[in-house]
């Protein structure tokens, strides 16, 4: 059998894959944090000074691509730059711990206390951010994707008003609901298309109507129009990203125009693309606790091949990766991408055409 040959770079595929274009193989994107404590002691970046200073944050999400060997690389970790720039209460933690939101200590109460400072842009959390793009877009080239993320209104509302606040308003009072959505949603495009004109090339939207905490028709309700208009105002292909159960909303989020759906293990991969019925490109869905962290690169191989036998469109760790992640399991991803193209030649250049 001959062995197979890439014929893409892995921007060019990962580019193709969001346009559900014809790939040479499914690219290895991870839309959310794939940073290790191995890798922070690599390159001696660690946080939670790797998510503040641009310099640190592009040694250490470049690693995603010269150390792992995936096709992109994804700057933003975390899902506070926002929250902080905001003036929510930070625990920022410490080398091998995830900053995190004081959300028991809400800023606001309702959509008249929203104001998104008009120097917001400039502020150190953000531009941590941007100016870590131009970075690993200088050094990089045009060879590698560079996925930015801007966080969605629903996950912003999360942070400023306290979940179980924001969960009794939105059952309470619809109206006020999307009014805040309706504030909070300018911030999402302000910040993404900002990391767009700083080189990037495509932004995990994370909306966190997670499947644990609302039910379907919330995501039809509150977030199916918006992030369609998000889809339009946003001028580059989005991976919405929701962790949990996703399949009762799956049909909905296929219609909101978004690029691609950024999906967690608890969803089976041969129904999902079942549902998505190549209206939205799927990435995923590798378990993270049970399967990345705990086991080994034989059961990450067997993970693989399941997504790849059920055709998703870009293989990917389900969510943000356990800081302590071995390296060996993330090695084997894409090794275990080109291992089953090998195993599979007839799928090989023309695998969507
Ligand atoms: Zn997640």
């Amino acid at each position: 059998m001959p062995p197979f040959v890439e014929t893409m770079k892995p921007r060019e595929r990962v580019l193709a894959a969001l346009a559900r274009q014809p790939v040479d193989r499914p690219p290895v994107c991870n839309p959310t944090n794939v940073a290790t404590v191995d890798l922070m002691d690599m390159v001696d970046s660690y946080f939670p000074d790797a998510n503040r200073d641009p310099e640190l944050n592009a040694r250490l999400a470049i690693t995603g691509h010269t150390e792992l060997g995936f096709d992109s690389v994804a700057p933003y970790f975390t899902i506070i730059q926002e929250s902080s720039a905001l003036g929510c209460e930070m625990q920022w933690e410490g080398k091998d711990n995830w900053p995190t939101v004081r959300m028991s200590k809400p800023i606001w109460k309702g959509p008249q206390d929203i104001k998104i400072p008009a120097d917001i842009l400039k502020h150190r959390d953000m531009m941590a951010i941007t100016d870590s793009i131009k970075i690993l877009r200088q050094e990089l080239g045009n060879d590698v994707a560079i996925v930015g993320k801007t966080m969605g209104p629903w996950t912003l509302a999360y942070h400023v008003f306290g979940v179980e606040k924001f969960l009794l308003m939105s059952i309470d009072d619809p109206d006020k609901t999307m009014e805040c959505m309706d504030k909070l949603k300018e911030l999402s495009v302000l910040f993404g298309n900002a990391q767009l004109d700083a080189g990037a090339d495509a932004l995990t939207f994370p909306d966190h109507a997670t499947g644990d905490l609302v039910s379907g028709a919330y995501y039809k309700r509150f977030l199916l129009e918006l992030h369609q208009e998000m889809a339009e105002r946003i001028k580059a292909p989005l991976i919405l990203h929701i962790c949990g159960s996703t399949l009762d909303r799956l049909d909905y989020i296929a219609q909101s125009n978004m690029a691609a759906f950024h999906f967690d293990s608890k969803n089976d991969p041969a129904k999902a693309m079942e549902i998505a019925k190549g209206r939205i490109a799927l990435v995923g869905n590798l378990n993270n606790p049970s399967t990345l962290y705990a086991r080994g690169p034989k059961e990450v191989r067997e993970e693989v091949f399941r997504c790849m036998d059920a055709g998703v469109d870009m293989i990917a760790p389900e969510c943000a990766i356990p800081l302590a992640t071995k390296l060996e399991n993330l090695l084997e991803i894409p090794r275990a991408v080109r291992a089953w193209m090998q195993q599979h030649p007839k799928n090989g250049a023309t695998i969507k055409s």
